[in-house]
């Protein structure tokens, strides 16, 4: 190794892929692509659309190879990221207003396109919404590939160039990084992008550590200094001191005993200390997942989002289709319990083939959506409940519905319920006829009257994403708001106590399958409060099983008990913080 003879600099972004990173940097310093700017005549006119036409088909075709290797390579779920790209290439507006633009400018189709192009990258970037926000890295990638396309440039591959160095550039675009051989890099470090952009997700499936939104970080590194990517605190260290790298070596050596120790404890039982048993359950959106959620130590699926099957779909999935992949997942699990959430779309999640009004809704949360949809759509709603009733015959699935807001609308759902099963019955279908029922708690309204829902319902699931932000009149992807958004408000605490209050009453379990579940911190609080399941996204089930195995339950009951009596927010957040720390020893900082 080099002596480190310049100065050491310490950089602070974004903690986006964990692990520890130590190599020679590799700074991509990106340049505009060059578009010739001239004017067209009327006779050319229809030329320079054909021209487009046939950059659209030639973009298509490299997006659709490059997403079959994807898939053979990292997997169906990774590869589905270029859906998007794929519906940005059908857009009619984009490509019509493209066509407008030729022919109020009587410009080259390069210029039109990349004009239209930019006012759409703009408008998306405007939106206050990170995931609307992050289409328009979708758009901004698929116009580049057009363009490239059209003037005959391919996108160059960096991972090849940047083998066994830490690659630093100013944003990895997903086409980009998904033509990269990453094997070879060692880190990745970003100017732009955030936790959720496609090539940082990419980065965590491949155990890359990252560090994104490092503003300015081109200018600071030269090519091949030696750097450390933190990819745990969100820091890079650029031409690190002898100690920092040995306190890196340490630290690096620590993390991995760490993770060794949390991953063998994801093979044992969910207890706590003082021996209760606490469901766990994965929260998934595809059948793609199963593996992933068990390795992580899942014991079920307390809420499969079947809405995505319906999002990725042109028309109305069958029955047939649901069921398969319902199958799936009950077979996959066997006698531990699968919940599948009939459809919750509509409002922020509408759908093309199906009718959700003429204009768009001035308040799509408190909107058309979940059951309300369902049930003005009674035979798609009937071809689902029938899908996971013959699921049922698999394995132990448990159905439950989403948004419910009062006694009506359950009893309605439930006897669309009763006629799926008559008809089965007299098709001599098999199904499983005694199916548990549940419904998730989370508006407000029905919180307040669990105690009636209960009488009607096997299970109870608490969606605190929802919940919440219903509760306390936040917008739960309003970045403005997000201050406001707390799980540890008294409001909050006192209405979960009363939803597990009821459900205990009524002899009925009850989960919590909000993030709010998944938040290492929150969850001795929510298991103080009186929640028996928790059910969590596959990539936080290890640490929560760890902090379950290591804590008591007598303490958690302690914990909720003061947090209910403390009028501070803040105060309870941070009582959490400690209690959590206490549990997990030097497991915290993993
Ligand atoms: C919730 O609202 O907490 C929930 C789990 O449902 P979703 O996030 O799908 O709305
Ligand atoms: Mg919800």
């Amino acid at each position: 190794m080099d002596a480190p003879h310049k100065t050491e600099k310490i950089l602070t972004g974004i903690a986006a892929s964990p692990g520890i990173a130590h190599g020679r940097a590799f700074v991509v310093v990106q340049t505009e692509l060059e578009l010739p700017v001239y004017h067209i005549d009327a006779t050319q006119r229809d030329a320079e659309i054909a021209r487009f036409d046939q950059a659209l088909v030639a973009t298509r075709q490299q997006i659709v190879k490059m997403q079959g290797e994807i898939a053979r390579s990292l997997g169906e779920d990774e590869a589905r990221i270029f859906d998007a790209h794929l519906l940005v290439l059908e857009d009619q507006a984009l490509i019509s207003e493209t066509i407008r633009e030729v022919d109020t400018t009587m410009r080259n189709i390069e210029t039109c396109f990349r004009a239209v192009g930019q006012r759409y990258v703009e408008a998306f970037g405007r939106i206050d919404d990170e995931y609307l926000r992050e289409r328009a890295a979708d758009i901004r990638d698929v116009v580049e590939r057009v363009l490239h396309n059209l003037t005959g440039r391919t996108v160059e591959n960096l991972a090849r160039l940047a083998s066994d160095r830490v690659l630093l550039t100013y944003d990895i675009s997903t086409s980009g990084s998904a033509g990269m051989d990453k094997s070879g890099i060692l880190g990745l470090v970003t100017e732009a992008g955030s936790r959720t952009s496609h090539a940082v997700i990419m980065a965590r499936s491949m155990k890359i550590p990252a560090v994104v939104g490092l503003k300015g970080a081109s200018a600071e590194v030269e090519d091949a200094d030696w750097v450390i990517v933190d990819g745990y605190d969100g820091l890079v260290v650029v031409n690190p001191s002898e100690q920092t790298l040995f306190r890196y070596g340490k630290l690096q050596l620590q993390r991995r005993t760490l993770e060794k120790r949390m991953l063998a404890s994801a093979r044992q039982p969910a207890q706590t200390l003082d021996r209760k048993h606490i469901g766990l359950h994965a929260n998934i959106e595809t059948a793609d997942e199963l593996q992933r959620a068990r390795d992580a130590g899942g014991e079920g699926v307390g809420l499969f989002r079947t809405e995505f099957l319906f999002l990725q779909s042109d028309t109305v999935p069958s029955e047939e289709m649901q069921f398969e992949t319902y199958r799936k997942v009950a077979e996959f699990f066997g006698s531990e319990p699968v919940t599948i959430r009939s459809i919750d779309l509509g409002g922020d999640k509408p759908v093309r083939w199906a009718n959700f009004g003429e204009k768009p809704e001035a308040n799509p949360f408190l909107g058309f959506r979940a059951i309300r949809f369902c049930l003005e759509n009674i035979p798609i709603f009937k071809a689902q409940l029938k899908a996971i009733l013959r699921a049922g015959a698999y394995g132990n699935v448990r159905l439950m519905f989403p948004m419910i807001s009062g006694m009506d609308e359950l009893d309605r759902a439930l006897l669309v319920l009763a006629e799926a099963k008559a008809e089965l019955k007299a098709a001599g279908v098999p199904f499983n006829t005694r199916m548990p029922v549940g419904t998730m708690i989370e508006i407000p309204s029905a919180a307040v009257i669990a105690d009636l829902l209960a009488t009607r319902c096997d299970f109870f699931s608490v969606g605190t994403n929802d919940l919440i932000q219903y509760l306390l009149a936040v917008d739960r992807g309003n970045m403005r708001t997000a201050h406001l958004y707390e799980p540890t408000h008294p409001a909050v605490l006192r209405t979960l106590k009363t939803i597990f209050d009821a459900a205990h009453e009524a002899r009925i379990p009850v989960s919590v399958c909000g993030e709010m579940a998944g938040d290492p911190v929150m969850v001795p609080l929510l298991l103080g409060l009186g929640a028996d399941d928790l059910s969590i996204s596959p990539a936080g089930l290890t640490v929560v099983k760890y902090l379950v195995q290591h804590m008591r339950m007598a303490d958690a009951v302690k914990l909720a008990r003061e947090a209910l009596e403390d009028p501070d927010a803040q105060r309870v957040a941070v009582r959490s913080m400690e209690f959590y720390r206490a549990c997990m020893g030097d497991m915290a900082t993993g």
